[in-house]
């Protein structure tokens, strides 16, 4: 999967106009007459307009509802086959308020955030497309990797505009950005004007960068100790997990509630930024070291976010404590007891984001029972065990969609009986 796009970003109507092209192959074992595109940005219905979509010089019909895109192919394509087609749309980026978790793709007075904002083809799997449904409270895509070579004009942007983005970003003249990304789940970008800036390089080469909002002194502090705590949270999870999976990591701070994942770019909440006291034993650190691990925990290795959430989110949750356990091992303790115990987390940690109605909850099982059974599953297998365990689930599940039972799978015969007691204590299905 190639994706070839040309954007146009007017930063005085929030609007931005897009000619993509994609290059697709049919990944699924029948013929294919039509196409299912996944447009997150749609989720609120009415901000993305589709022109035209074209193979070639043929236009082709399609249908936008909410956030499916439905192409109605020029031939039949077989599978292995592949093809080309051109969308030309328009989004209206929407404004978000500092209280909205889904700030990751909106305006707001500080930037402009884009995650999830360009259409891509939906993954196939069980004989059909995979498009779950969206709740308030977690995230939902399931996406398979696809190469990206983006272009971007800026209008209308002050003379101190930044567009901090993933990958390898030129900047060449007159507002204009060269990006290119490779084997990515998602192609996302954040426009901010007045953003201090700061980078450092790990020892194999790999590029940390942080981008923050505020240029006072407590915020500037803030920003350096993120930068410092990226760069650990690297070192640790390559070395327990294996290799970086992207060249350099970019991480924004987002002037909304949550944290949020992409491909080699991640949002921390200027929440976590302004509450930093220069104290580690903080929700800066932590957030910042959770969402460096989803570039192995979803970046690399994907999973359906909605139905099997804990895939990537219990590990993403228990790196946080395995970062403390090497950098900082006087807040083992204190991460237990801050992080977890307090919230006297219930439910099943493979539950999916439909069952909840509140995020607490949700958090609770996912998050943080999971951490707590990883925790114990590490105990039945010994750290080796439970360690290379985790290697070959990063190295076999690199650039594929995974599933519980891959995971599961990975564990020898022994090694299930080890673990039997505690998956049941804390999964509704614990597995073979
Ligand atoms: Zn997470």
């Amino acid at each position: 999967m190639r994706h070839v796009v040309h954007a146009t970003i007017d930063l005085a109507q929030q609007e931005i106009t897009v000619l993509q092209d994609l290059h697709f192959r049919n990944l699924s074992a029948l013929p294919l007459t039509e196409l299912l595109l996944l447009v997150e940005a749609n989720r609120k219905e009415g901000s993305v307009t589709v022109q035209r979509v074209v193979a070639g010089d043929t236009p082709l019909r399609f249908t936008l509802e909410g956030r499916k895109l439905s192409v109605r192919l020029p031939r039949v394509l077989q599978p292995e086959d592949a093809m080309e087609l051109t969308l030309a749309f328009r989004l209206d980026v929407p404004p978000f308020e500092t209280d909205d978790f889904l700030g990751w793709l909106g305006y707001s007075q500080y930037q402009m955030n884009l995650g999830n904002w360009l259409p891509v083809v939906a993954p196939w799997g069980g004989g059909q497309w995979l498009v779950n449904e969206t709740t308030a409270l977690g995230e939902h895509s399931v996406q398979d990797t696809a190469d990206w070579q983006v272009y971007v004009d800026i209008e209308n942007a002050p003379d101190d505009v930044v567009l901090a983005g993933p990958g390898q970003v030129t900047e060449m003249e007159n507002g204009r950005w060269q990006i290119e990304l490779q084997a990515a789940r998602d192609f996302s970008l954040s426009v901010g004007s007045g953003y201090q800036h700061r980078a450092t390089e790990l020892a194999d080469g790999t590029i940390l960068e942080v981008y923050s909002l505020n240029d006072a002194p407590d915020a500037l502090a803030a920003a350096a100790w993120t930068l410092d705590v990226a760069r650990r949270s690297m070192e640790r999870f390559a070395a327990l997990f294996g290799p970086i999976p992207f060249e350099r990591l970019v991480v924004v701070e987002g002037d909304f509630p949550d944290g949020m994942e992409f491909s080699g770019l991640v949002f921390v909440s200027r929440d976590w930024f302004e509450s930093w006291e220069g104290n580690p034993a903080s929700y800066l650190t932590l957030i910042t070291a959770h969402e460096v691990a989803h570039q192995w925990w979803y970046g690399s290795v994907g999973s359906d976010q909605a139905r099997e959430p804990w895939l990537d989110e219990a590990l993403a949750t228990y790196s946080e404590y395995l970062l403390l356990e090497s950098d900082f091992p006087d807040l083992l303790d204190w991460w237990w007891e801050w992080r977890v115990d307090r919230f006297a987390p219930g439910g099943h940690v493979d539950s999916d984001i439909y069952e909840f109605a509140r995020r607490r909850d949700y958090i609770n099982a996912v998050y943080l029972r999971g951490a707590r059974m990883l925790h114990e599953l590490r105990q039945d297998l010994g750290d080796d065990a439970f360690f290379g365990w985790l290697r070959r689930h990063a190295e076999q599940g690199a650039g594929n969609i995974v599933t519980e039972e891959d995971f599961w799978s990975l564990l020898s015969e022994s090694q299930r009986a080890a673990t039997l007691e505690t998956r049941r204590r804390y999964l509704r299905d614990p597995g073979p």
